[in-house]
């Protein structure tokens, strides 16, 4: 039975759904800039909630929207005297290239939030008619959380400590200070759309909640997202839907916990952004999602670049052991005995709220089955490197013809090559003359990225794994 963290109220609950088939609704990103890590992880996080979903025999209706106008877009746009539009369609290429090569589903809908401004008013106003929203002085419509009984408690924020909330201008025109804006009026030279409240365009909050009305209708399964995004997005998201629908819009909230550059958040300020197109450079994608899969989705992830070494062997390890046994020309004989494979743990593991770490090292402990019976039970072994293979997929990894990824080996050293001969060098020179504590230290630093030293005789080989 599948249990899932949820963030409204703060536990691990059973999920369940009156249809085979889950709404599952994302926010995507604002179109503005390249994407980082912290994205790569909250999308390939859903990913595997959708491939895990659909191999548990549920059907999925996974909506992902793009922000494609926001303070951040026009601020840039002014900035760089570029229209808008040109900086929005260049985002999205740049993601499309960077998630296609991790390998992520595509969503059923990725819909943009221009293209939809006609139901977003739609449902301002009868955010209005029902008393939920007021029209502002200076041409704002802004949501009402007085009105909005249960403000608060997905975030469980304790209100009177967040009065100071992003204090600005428009501050001035709310009832509350906690008020968000619903409608914003638009300033000389900004984008506009026309409303009943003038020439203007919407909030960030309401996009999603006029979004998923109309992909989902009226009922979402789950709402997921980062966890930079409970508040205030997620908790007003949840007001509107609420308010407007007059019952729980969203079942189970789900958080994908931030990414942390050397114990401190990733920030345009600190310098620190991690580019996905930049690890795609140096890191297969498949060694990419095994890094990020093997922190728990709800903790943080300290990012390290050792650890993506440590990915890079693990998944060589898991190519290896599948080369090894010619398992891709076994998948060609049709064998029912063979594909009769037992989940029960896997499944065990991962109805525990997607403990992906957990599945990994199971998977570890697969491939130590399959050497022991390498040379004694062949059958066995087809049967077990095929649910490697099948779980691997479900994890987004191990797609490759093992052949082909080993043969990348070199590609995604994490030292080069001349590197490592200069390093072997200066080793055997130490040992020669007996400085034995400096070789040592060597063949450490080496093996500690991956590279493991064979010595015979008077020469020493390398090998990575
Ligand atoms: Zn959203």
């Amino acid at each position: 039975m599948l249990k899932i963290f949820n963030s409204l109220n703060n536990q691990e609950e059973v999920f369940l759904s009156n249809n085979k088939k889950i709404n599952l609704y994302v926010c995507g990103i604002t179109a503005y800039d390249h994407c980082h890590i912290g994205h790569g992880r909250t999308f390939i996080f859903f990913d595997v909630v959708v491939r895990y979903l659909k191999f548990i025999g549920y059907k999925v209706n996974y909506i992902r929207n793009i922000t494609d106008i926001d303070d951040k877009i026009i601020n840039k746009s002014l900035k760089e005297k570029i229209n808008y539009k040109k900086i929005v369609e260049k985002t999205i290429h740049s993601m499309n290239q960077d998630f296609k090569l991790l390998n992520m589903l595509k969503p059923d809908k990725e819909p943009l939030v221009t293209h939809h401004i006609n139901e977003i008013i739609c449902m301002i106003n009868s955010l209005l008619k029902k008393n939920f929203a007021y029209i502002s002085k200076n041409g704002d419509v802004n949501f009402s959380i007085n009105r909005c009984e249960h403000y608060g408690n997905l975030s469980n924020q304790i209100l009177s400590k967040i009065k100071s909330f992003k204090k600005n201008n428009r501050v001035l025109y709310k009832n509350n200070e906690l008020d968000f804006v619903l409608w914003k009026k638009s300033k000389l030279n900004e984008p506009f759309w026309l409303s009943p409240w003038g020439k203007g365009r919407p909030g960030w909050h309401i996009e999603c909640s006029a979004i998923s009305s109309i992909y989902l209708k009226k009922n979402c399964d789950i709402h997921g997202g980062g966890i930079d995004l409970l508040f205030p997005h997620h908790e007003n998201e949840k007001a509107q839907s609420d308010c407007f629908y007059g019952k729980k819009y969203v079942n189970y909230w789900m958080h994908v916990g931030s990414v942390l550059i050397n114990n401190q958040k990733m920030s345009k300020s600190l310098n620190n952004t991690i580019r996905l197109n930049t690890l795609l450079q140096k890191y297969d994608p498949e060694i990419i999602r095994f890094y990020i899969l093997s922190q728990h989705y709800r903790k943080p992830l300290n990012y390290v670049e050792s650890k993506l070494n440590q990915a890079t062997s693990a998944m060589y390890r898991l190519y290896t052991v599948l080369s090894d046994i010619n398992f891709y020309e076994t998948l060609n004989v049709c064998n029912k005995d063979l594909q009769n494979n037992d989940y029960t743990l896997f499944k065990k593991i991962m109805d525990s709220d997607f403990n992906t770490p957990h599945v990994l090292s199971m998977m570890f402990k697969i491939v130590k089955q399959i050497n022991i019976l390498k040379s004694t039970n062949k059958f066995k072994v087809y049967q077990l490197a095929l649910k490697l293979k099948t779980i691997g997929n479900i994890l987004g990894i191990l797609f490759y013809n093992p052949h082909i990824f080993l043969k990348k080996k070199y590609l995604y050293l994490p030292i080069s090559i001349q590197k490592i001969e200069l390093l072997i060098t200066i080793r055997q020179h130490a040992r020669l003359y007996k400085k034995w504590k400096k070789a040592d230290v060597i063949r450490k630093k080496l093996k500690f990225l991956g590279i493991n030293l064979k010595d015979n005789n008077n020469c020493t080989s390398w090998y990575y794994l």
